[in-house]
């Protein structure tokens, strides 16, 4: 198992001692104390207070203490010299720590130092940082090589991820190493390096109290790692699933997915992967073990050309949001969820307007459906508006892009400005799908208010905040109103059953999201 830490940074000892409480409280299984981050420390008279002090070991699972006083050459705060570091280490050890970090540069001398003194559960980590780049696998497996041969009880390396890709790296060399290891790779671009270590056997992951209180880059929060990322139920042969975007922090993905795999006893973790290129990712992680993936902002379309086979329907559209790896085979299956998402939003919305539940055919066959945007989303609304036998409108801020969609979808395009006296009809139906009115920037509107008294029902994709201006424009001037949570949520439910095969959990979702 995959043990937990967190790491205490504060700057005086009783608030490290509080937060080690505060650690065990909320799951931990072993602390670091951080003495570089100590503002006055004084081993003497601080490492009894801070060792004896530690909630007791015997009362958690598995709770012990590992002690780091790095310099600032291993990307610590400390810039005194090696006795006074050294002196710390070792009287941390015979007060009972059960680790001691020190770092490969001056592991030798370290190692002399404690020889034939080591506590019999005392153990050593021998680490070495890269605030750089990850090296390639031969000098990674060279590296843990070299710490084992100074005497590490457990290999420490801690690397950078300029591309996600680089994390494989660390993975195969984990899988591979003969002794306890701790691999990890920092930065956002590494995170799955931190999320993952359960599976790929990991001695330990690093969790934070809270955000801000991080020691080194790219950790999540303990609460993310046992409450979002369920570590505790990663084991070898849990599937990973993700959503690969760029940016993808915001992602509400990995909440809803993670509760609802739980939820059904599904082996699998959903995971955030910040993706530069999509082509070399997919190469990279080409493994059975990563078996799906949700795609959003900009690689929908890049999805499309990398998949080995794609629903027509997605073709059509020409943007792919859901991966699929076939177990038969490992050929990707590409699959766009957006579209019945927010369709069948809409055809809800307006046969609630109607009374007509039980209608036969789409309350959309007929209707004027003006579409906002030209882009991803845009191509989707568009598109399921069509097969639905309305009459699409696609106005965009970009004419050509417009003008593109329409010809394509056999539709009319209009410039944002001529959507302003656009009314052929009444009781048409808006579907804003560009980003305008999202978060930050809530007081934005696509149209004025005006110009929505001619719909009857106006959607919005922006889902943050859920009323959007335009929403609660569209409601004060009669026309009834979809989310874009709603699409969201759908959209969400369509990816779980391909990635599952099994029905979504939709009140869970529901709840999660309300
Ligand atoms: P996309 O492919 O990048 O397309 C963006 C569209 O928005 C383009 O038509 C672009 O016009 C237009 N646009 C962007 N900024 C604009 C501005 N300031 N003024 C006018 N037009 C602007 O993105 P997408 O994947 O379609 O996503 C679009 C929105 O839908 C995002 O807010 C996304 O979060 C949301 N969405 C929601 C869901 C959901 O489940 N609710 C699902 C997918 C997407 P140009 O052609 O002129 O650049």
């Amino acid at each position: 198992m995959t043990l937990l830490c967190v790491p205490l940074v504060s700057k005086t000892v009783e608030q490290m001692v509080a937060d080690a409480v505060a650690a065990k409280a909320r799951g931990a299984d072993i602390v670091e104390i951080r003495l570089d981050h100590l503002s006055d420390f004084d081993a003497v008279r601080d490492l009894p207070l801070l060792l004896r002090s530690r909630p007791l070991p015997a009362l958690v699972t598995y709770r012990s203490f590992l002690v780091t006083y790095r310099p600032k050459w291993e990307g610590g705060e400390y810039e005194g010299d090696d006795k006074v570091r050294f002196d710390a280490l070792c009287l941390a050890m015979e007060l009972g720590a059960e680790y001691v970090d020190i770092e490969l540069k001056v592991a030798e001398n370290f190692v002399k130092l404690i020889s034939g003194k080591k506590p019999e559960s005392f153990k050593l980590i021998v680490s070495s940082h890269n605030y750089q780049t990850t090296p390639s696998s031969e000098e990674l497996s060279g590296l843990v090589a070299t710490i084992q041969a100074v005497g590490a009880d457990i290999v420490k390396i801690a690397t950078t991820a300029v591309d996600i890709v680089d994390v494989t790296r660390m993975f195969q060399v984990i899988v591979h190493c003969q002794v306890p290891m701790i691999g990890l790779v920092m930065g956002e671009r590494g995170l799955i390096s931190r999320l993952l270590c359960s599976k790929f056997g990991g001695y330990l992951t690093f969790g934070t109290l809270d955000s801000g209180k991080e020691s080194a880059p790219g950790q999540p929060t303990i609460s993310d790692l046992l409450n979002v990322y369920n570590i505790r139920q990663i084991g070898e042969d849990t599937k990973v699933y993700g959503i690969i975007g760029k940016p993808v922090g915001h992602s509400k993905g990995p909440i809803l997915h993670n509760a609802a795999f739980k939820s059904v006893g599904f082996n699998a973790v959903y995971v955030p992967l910040l993706v530069d290129d999509l082509e070399n990712f997919l190469n990279a992680y080409s493994s059975p073990d990563f078996a799906g993936f949700s795609c959003t902002i900009p690689h929908k379309e890049a999805a499309l050309r990398c998949c080995d086979e794609v629903d027509p329907i997605a073709k059509a559209i020409g943007a792919v949001n859901t991966i699929v790896k076939r177990a038969s085979d490992g050929k990707l299956i590409g699959y766009n969820t957006d579209y019945v998402g927010a369709i069948s939003a809409i055809e809800d919305g307006l046969r609630g307007l109607r009374g007509g539940k039980d209608e036969i055919g789409s309350p959309l066959a007929g209707k004027i459906f003006v579409v906002i945007g030209a882009g991803g989303a845009g191509k989707a609304l568009a598109y399921g508006a069509k097969a639905k036998g309305a009459k699409v409108v696609i106005a965009n801020r970009t004419f050509e892009r417009a003008k593109e969609l329409a010809n394509l979808m056999g539709a009319q395009a209009l410039t944002l400005a001529e959507l302003e006296n656009f009314h052929p009809e009444n009781g048409m139906i808006l579907a804003n799908t560009t980003s305008i009115g999202m978060q930050p920037n809530v007081n934005q509107t696509p149209v004025s208010k005006q110009a929505l008294r001619w719909y009857s029902l106006v959607f919005d994709a922006v889902y943050t905040p859920k009323v959007t201006t335009l929403l609660r424009e569209a409601q004060e001037s009669g026309a009834t109103v979809v989310s874009g949570l709603e699409m969201f949520i759908r959209q969400a439910m369509g990816q779980f059953e391909l990635f599952t095969n099994l029905p979504a959990p939709e009140k869970l979702l529901r709840d999660i999201l309300a």
